[in-house]
């Protein structure tokens, strides 16, 4: 595998990965803007991401490879594994004459009602993403963040809980979540709703969702928003609120604050700290590349604390980077 200007490119196998610039060949780990980008001639992803492409890249020729499926492209064999990460998200795995080589993707370890679960990939070099690759990264377990989130909303009862996500990955796995504890319906804004008919269509079971439209006050009501619409014209309808963010970042001391939230949720659809040196430890690899985030961080502890040859790969943080 090697950095070209267009991203991640597999020379063998002729293709791209998630790449940056529109390619002849697009190998897709997941169905998030800042991994999966329009101009592309073919995309080659799981019939997961594939139906979410289908949504956001209208009209794009899509081939599709199930988790586990190997096909052979040009010198390589090319397989998809469950990453963990949203609906669809894949590693890659690629075995040619340079050994194996996986491509993580975004991922996670917890538990995920949406998707399935992380699947450890022996290999000899592992591109690893390393978005919250500090210690002080640690989560939660998810279901009592998602009792935690539920008890909110129940202590708001003449207010709107308006709880802001990722509109895509986030935000379906918050109905999945929620689903499991209250069977009260979710109201969620206009872009979050024709995501969540991909995931039922695909057999996810979410909370029953009602679109805000003309729907004033929405007291003691739960409101998915994207954080795109906060401070927006589109708050206007909501009289007496409480205002919400899910996200890993929220570990951090002080975010909630300083972004003016009255709750903050630390939910993350990424590894943590733990996660990542678990998973790199489980690849067994020799080499290991770090895209995104932290990367730094996470390439010194592995050279120096775990004596693995480790070098930071590609663009260091997507200009528009979606899902947390
Ligand atoms: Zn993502």
């Amino acid at each position: 595998m090697v950095e070209s200007e267009q991203g991640l490119y597999c020379p063998e196998g002729g293709f791209h990965l998630d790449p940056l610039l529109p390619v002849e060949r697009a190998v897709l780990t997941h169905a998030h803007g800042d991994h999966a980008r329009a101009g592309s001639a073919s995309y080659l992803c799981t019939p997961e991401t594939a139906a979410l492409l289908r949504r956001r890249l209208e009209g794009a020729r899509v081939e599709t490879l199930r988790y586990g499926e190997r096909r052979t492209i040009g010198g390589v064999t090319l397989s998809l594994h469950p990453a963990g990460h949203m609906l669809g998200s894949a590693q890659a795995r690629i075995e040619g004459h340079s050994g194996i080589w996986v491509l993580s993707g975004d991922y996670k370890r917890e538990p995920d009602p949406t998707c399935a679960a992380f699947e450890p990939l022996r290999c000899d070099v592992f591109i690893t993403e390393a978005t919250y690759a500090l210690p002080l990264f640690r989560w939660d377990e998810p279901t009592s963040v998602a009792r935690e989130i539920v008890a909110w909303w129940q202590g708001n009862a003449k207010k709107t809980s308006i709880l802001f996500c990722y509109a895509l990955g986030k935000a379906q796995r918050l109905l999945a979540e929620i689903a499991r504890i209250d069977d009260r319906p979710v109201w969620v804004h206009g872009m979050v709703e024709p995501f969540a008919q991909v995931y039922r269509e695909q057999g996810v079971r979410l909370a029953e969702t009602r679109h805000v439209g003309d729907e004033r006050g929405l007291l003691g009501e739960l409101v998915l928003a994207p954080i795109t619409a906060r401070g927006t014209p589109w708050m206007k309808r909501f009289r007496s609120f409480e205002q919400a963010f899910a996200s890993g970042l929220l570990r951090i001391r002080g975010t909630r604050r300083r972004r003016g939230f009255d709750r903050g949720f630390v939910l993350s659809d990424h590894a943590d700290w733990p996660g990542l040196l678990r998973t790199i430890r489980e690849t067994g690899a020799e080499r290991v590349y770090a895209m995104h985030g932290h990367r730094e961080a996470l390439v010194r502890y592995l050279r120096e604390l775990a004596a693995i040859e480790a070098a930071p790969i590609g663009v260091a943080q997507p200009a528009d980077p979606e899902g947390d």
